[in-house]
């Protein structure tokens, strides 16, 4: 998902903004005046702000190479409920038990017969439970 870049600039950021906090804590140590500090605090806070965004940026980029990688796997697949086959010629092999749609899974490639539902029913054929007919 990402690259060697992509995790030595998010560790350089969170570095950095961790060393910004470190450095506003030492810098705010031994002034007694809260006043004083308030500068320090917010460096601190900028210093966490600049740390989060790295680390929200990072995992941004890593979700939209995964959204990318699933459009580009998934794109040209057939849309949910599209799997089921619909040719209307109902067939069925030598002997069979089953019958189902001609474009069934299930007798692609197979030596198989086309006939009406009544042929299938009088020979004691039960539907498919894959294909439905
Ligand atoms: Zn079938």
């Amino acid at each position: 998902l990402w690259s060697k870049g992509d995790g030595g600039r998010l560790g350089l950021l969170v570095a950095a903004g961790a060393g910004v906090i470190a450095a506003s804590w030492f810098s705010a140590a031994g002034r007694p005046d809260a006043g004083d500090q308030m500068v320090f605090v917010s460096l601190s806070l900028l210093g966490a702000l600049v740390g989060l965004a790295a680390v929200f940026g990072w995992v941004k980029q890593g979700r939209q190479a995964v959204g990318a990688r699933t459009r580009l796997l998934l794109g040209s697949a057939p849309a949910a409920g599209m799997d089921v086959p619909a040719a209307g010629d109902l067939v069925a092999g030598p002997g069979a038990t089953w019958f189902h749609r001609a474009d069934c899974l299930l007798v692609d490639g197979r030596k198989v017969t086309v006939s009406p539902l009544g042929t299938h029913q009088a020979a004691g054929r039960r539907a498919c439970g894959a294909c439905k007919p």
